[in-house]
This record gives C-alpha cells, structure tokens and sequence, in this order.
C-alpha cells in the first residue's frame, strides 16, 4: 500500500545511540579492539551471570556457527550424529563440515524439534553424539535426550541459537548438553551485530574450545591444534553488553506481538500456532503459523504471496529441510522425515520483534484471514 513501509520478518534491536557511543569511547584510549579484550571479558561474565551457569562457563565467538563447529571439533568426534533437517543450514553444515555423518531424526508435530521417542532406533554402533535444536525457542525433551545420551554414552551439543533469556523448570536452556551453543546474530532476540556463544561445564573441553577460536594457539610457542579464527571483538562485545541491559524488556514486548497474534489467529480451522510449553518460560523469538491448506482454504504460498503483496514479508523457515539441500546431492532420504517435510511445506513465519505495532500485527492477521475462501468473498466465517 502506498506509503506504508515494508514490515520484514524481523527488526535488529538497537541500543540507545548515546548509550553505545558510551559504551565503546573507552576503545579509543586502549586501541584494543579484539583478541579477548575489555567488552568480550565483560560480556562473557555479564552473560554467565545472566544463564546463572554456577559451575559452568561461557565462551564467545564470531558468530553462532562457530560456536558450533569448533564445539564438535574441540570433542573430536568420529562417526554418526543423530540430528535434524528442521533448522537453520549452520546445524547441519557443522557437522558435514567435521567430517562427520548426519543421521536425521524426525520431528514432533507440535513442537516442530527431535522426536524424542525416535532417537533410540537411530543409534548405530557408530553414533557418537545427538545435535538437537530448540526450534522457536520451543524447548527440546532435555530429560529424555539426557537420559539416552547416559545410557549410549553420546556427548549431546545443544543448537540453542533459538532460546535466548529462556528457562526450563527454571534452569537456563544454556545449561542442557555437554555444550550448548548460541547465536547473537543481528535478527535473534538477543545479539552482538555478528556473534555466538558456547556454554558447557567441563574446563578441559573449554580450553580446548578457546585455542581452537584463536587458530589452535596453546601459547605463544605451541600451537597443538588446528583451529580457526572465531574471536569476537570488541565493537560487538560492546553491543551486546548494551542489548543485554535491555533484553528482558524486549522479550516483554515480543510477548505482547505474540498475545495479540494468538487473539487474531488461535481457533482459526487449518491454522496451527505455535506450541506453549509447560514449564517454559518463553522469549517469542518466532511466530510461525502452519497452515493446513484442506482446512484453511488457502496454501502457505497463497499466504506468502498475499502478505508480500501489501509489503510484508514473512518467511519459510525452515523451508526446505536441509536433508534435501543440493550441496549433499541426494545423500539423505526425506522420506525418512515425513513430518519434518510436512511441516516444512506448510510452515510460514511472520513478523515478529518487540518494535512491531499493534496496528501492523493486526493488519497482518486481516491479510492472513483474507486468503480464506469466505475472506476473499467478504463474507463472515461459517
Ligand atoms: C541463527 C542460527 C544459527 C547460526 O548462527 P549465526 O550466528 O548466524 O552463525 C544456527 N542455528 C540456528 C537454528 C539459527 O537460527
């Protein structure tokens, strides 16, 4: 519509300008701008206080994928990794990329993360480990993926990129697994423009991890490992200790986004919200609807389409299964995870950030409700 700005699926949090110019004047005087500076010692104390992680500890990286490459490579993994297709390309590339062997687990229909009950018969004599994802921050079966990683002895690293500022049973989602890795990326509830976390207990594994983000370096004359360069620097270090001071107030208004899409949209035949879990307390980090085409009268690319029409633009995410990506040509059988796939062909995102109007979500569920065969009439629902 003319004059109305373009809503896309989300929109960064940005700190008070002056409260960031602040935050990094200090720079200037110390010129330290990476390599563990100041801010990156800050952020990572603030954040530990924040997960309340008690005996555990938190490391930084450039970015979330990182976090999560380096976590397999600092375990030296060989073998199988039970996972799923129902996430973000990095899951999944982490893994091909240390030579290991994804083993896709389907999903649970409600809460679109690892079927839980599914696991056990996809262990093989050469399962090393479970990467399961908190999809939308929806929280994964911790206890029952704790209780078969004990039971197979499988080191479990959590994609928790998702759950930021979220509890479960009030214990902080950075506490599950042997690691539990986080994206700060620019679009997630929590960020440092670029950036990730790592979160674990076990002070060999963290040492490890470190070297490993500053190209394997033990010391200024050893270099027993072959790692990367995935340090966060200082600029980013410092935007997340702003973000940080308002986060919580963040997640309070995306609730309010999420309250009032659930007026709009809760009850709609062949229209599927998200799960709300016991036990969970949320962060709204994503809104995605699943849209049952037989019930709805519409499919989710009619929605897409009419959404886009008026300048919003959702998203299809997780759309397609990364089981099926090109780069693994063929390598994986979809038909393994059916519900997975039929999740992923009816599932769309819509905007969803602690800035977004009342108004704007109201005209979004009113777009939505009109791709209905008695919306497009204008006539009231039968
Ligand atoms: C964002 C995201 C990542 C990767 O994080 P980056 O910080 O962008 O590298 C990994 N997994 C999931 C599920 C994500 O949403």
């Amino acid at each position: 519509m003319a004059g109305q700005r373009d809503i896309f699926v989300t929109r960064s949090s940005m700190p008070p300008f002056e409260e960031y110019v602040d935050e990094i004047r200090s720079l200037w005087e110390t010129h330290w701008l990476t390599n563990m500076g100041a801010k990156h010692e800050a952020l990572r104390a603030a954040l530990k206080a924040y997960f309340c992680l008690q005996g555990g500890d938190i490391d930084l990286f450039t970015n979330g994928h990182m976090a999560l490459e380096l976590s397999l490579q600092a375990m030296n993994l060989q073998g199988e990794v039970i996972t799923t297709p129902f996430t973000f390309a990095s899951t999944t590339h982490a893994i091909v990329r240390n030579g290991l062997t994804p083993v896709f687990c389907d999903v649970d229909p409600v809460t679109f993360t690892m079927d839980a009950t599914k696991i056990e018969s996809l262990i093989t004599d050469r399962t090393c480990a479970i990467l399961p994802v908190h999809v939308y921050g929806n929280v994964c079966d911790v206890e029952v993926i704790e209780r078969i990683a004990h039971k197979y002895e499988l080191k479990v690293i959590y994609d928790a990129a998702h759950t930021f500022g979220e509890t479960y049973k009030g214990k902080s989602t950075a506490t599950f697994g042997d690691v539990s890795c986080f994206s700060f990326h620019a679009t997630k509830v929590f960020h440092t423009i670029e950036g990730g976390a790592a979160c674990f207990r076990d002070a060999a594994f963290g040492k490890k991890l470190y070297q490993l983000k500053n190209f394997g370096i033990k010391n200024a004359e050893c270099v027993d490992g072959i790692g990367a360069n995935a340090k966060m620097n200082e600029f980013c270090a410092a935007m997340g200790l702003c973000n940080l001071r308002h986060v919580d107030e963040e997640i309070e208004k995306r609730g309010r986004v999420a309250a009032r899409y659930r007026e709009r949209l809760a009850d709609v035949p062949g229209l599927q919200l998200n799960a709300v879990q016991q036990d969970v307390k949320p962060n709204y980090a994503y809104f995605p609807i699943i849209i049952d085409e037989k019930t709805f009268g519409a499919t989710r690319e009619d929605v897409f389409d009419a959404l886009a029409a008026h300048g919003i633009h959702a998203r299809k995410y997780f759309y397609p299964l990364t089981n099926t990506f090109e780069c693994f040509h063929g390598a994986f059988d979809v038909a393994k995870t059916p519900v997975a796939l039929h999740i992923s062909r009816r599932v769309l995102t819509l905007p969803m950030y602690a800035d977004l109007a009342i108004a704007d979500v109201d005209r979004i569920a009113d777009i939505v409700l009109a791709c209905r065969p008695q919306g497009r009439t204008g006539g009231e629902a039968r």
